[in-house]
């Protein structure tokens, strides 16, 4: 199982196995003429090998900026501190000719869109040999086309031999974001990050990927992140479930605990506002917008649009507390334990 704290969360011991991915106070400011908005504000999180975290919440929570954070992808004029480690390996104070050799081995990304992800003037042989290169050493072009053919046939795309000439415009959306996949785990990365991996794809193809998603992350016995604005997803596929509003994690635990008991009023609206097909209930939107993060209210940033908000709410950012074994709600309505650190 994943495990995953707020910044001021107790339980910052180092586990004796590396895990795959731990983040430590993740602070990702975006700097520019008009001033600095911070995404990103102190999150934390500790996926182990073969654990699946999920972190779900609306379009602006913060998540993209996060996943973008950790493999090293923002704007140059972007801050980021805190601690990001990969197998161990301390992504931030690395080198940037070392980072960028970690990108693809140590850490590597799936993106929502695939047409994007793709190069079009190219067939799937080429982008693939050349992804497998980069992270193989030596390794020649008939090794390499053995090698994209193994990809094709694990990321189970049909008659992989005859795709492996074909161009990114002759594919299927399912079959194009399992081209993509197969470049991400090229360099059997140690954890795989995915933003909204199946936005663009239709419900059916969208369950396949779920499964194979599952599949491969065993088979290479890696972590993996999946931010998503989709709940089924995040059953589907996570262990545990963290919830982002305004650059900050305000519910964690496990899947079962987050989206089947929530004790944040934001998880709660979340779920009311996702309804899946076949589902018997009518969505409910949660009333007003995510605020601009460079114009955040004072307290708990959920108060302007929550209907349980109270005095309180606006004095002060409200710690985590906990509310079962493994479950942390920052709510002023929580009444557990304080997760705060001593
Ligand atoms: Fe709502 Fe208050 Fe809880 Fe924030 S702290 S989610 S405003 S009840």
């Amino acid at each position: 199982m994943s495990t995953l704290t707020d910044t001021r969360q107790v339980g910052k011991t180092t586990p004796a196995i590396a895990p795959a991915l731990h983040v430590h106070g993740l602070v990702t400011e975006f700097r520019s003429r008009r001033g600095t908005v911070r995404a990103v504000d102190g999150v934390s999180l500790t996926v182990p090998r073969g654990g699946v975290l999920a972190v779900i919440g609306e379009s602006g929570s913060g998540k993209s900026a996060m996943l973008r954070s950790i493999i090293g992808i923002n704007p140059p004029t972007t801050l980021i501190t805190g601690e990001i480690s990969v197998g161990g390996r301390d992504l931030l104070t690395m080198s940037p000719r070392d980072r960028r050799k970690a990108r693809g081995s140590d850490v590597s990304m799936v993106f929502q869109d695939p047409l994007t992800a793709l190069d079009p003037v190219y067939t799937v042989e080429k982008q693939l040999t050349e992804a497998i290169r980069k992270h193989h050493e030596g390794i020649d072009r008939s090794q390499a086309r053995k090698r994209a053919l193994e990809l094709l046939e694990l990321v189970q795309i049909p008659s992989a031999a005859a795709r492996l000439t074909a161009y990114p415009s002759e594919l299927s959306g399912g079959m194009r974001q399992r081209v993509v996949i197969a470049m991400a785990i090229a360099g059997r990365p140690t954890v795989l990050l995915a933003d909204e991996p199946t936005t663009a794809l239709d419900v059916t193809v969208q369950a396949r990927m779920m499964r194979l998603f599952r599949q491969i992350q065993r088979e290479i016995d890696m972590g993996l992140v999946v931010v998503t604005h989709d709940l089924g997803v995040a059953a589907e596929l996570a262990d545990e479930v963290a919830v982002m509003y305004a650059g900050r994690f305000v519910e964690y635990g496990s899947a079962v605990q987050v989206l089947t008991a929530p004790s944040h009023p934001y998880t709660e609206g979340l779920i009311e506002a996702n309804v899946r097909a076949g589902q018997d209930r009518r969505p409910h939107a949660i009333p007003g917008a995510p605020p601009s993060l460079d114009q955040l209210p004072p307290g708990c940033a959920f108060a302007p649009r929550c209907g349980y908000a109270i005095g309180a709410c606006w004095d002060g950012r409200p710690a985590p507390r906990v509310v079962d074994a493994g479950h942390w709600s920052s709510c002023q309505l929580v009444r557990g334990e304080t997760a705060l650190a001593s």
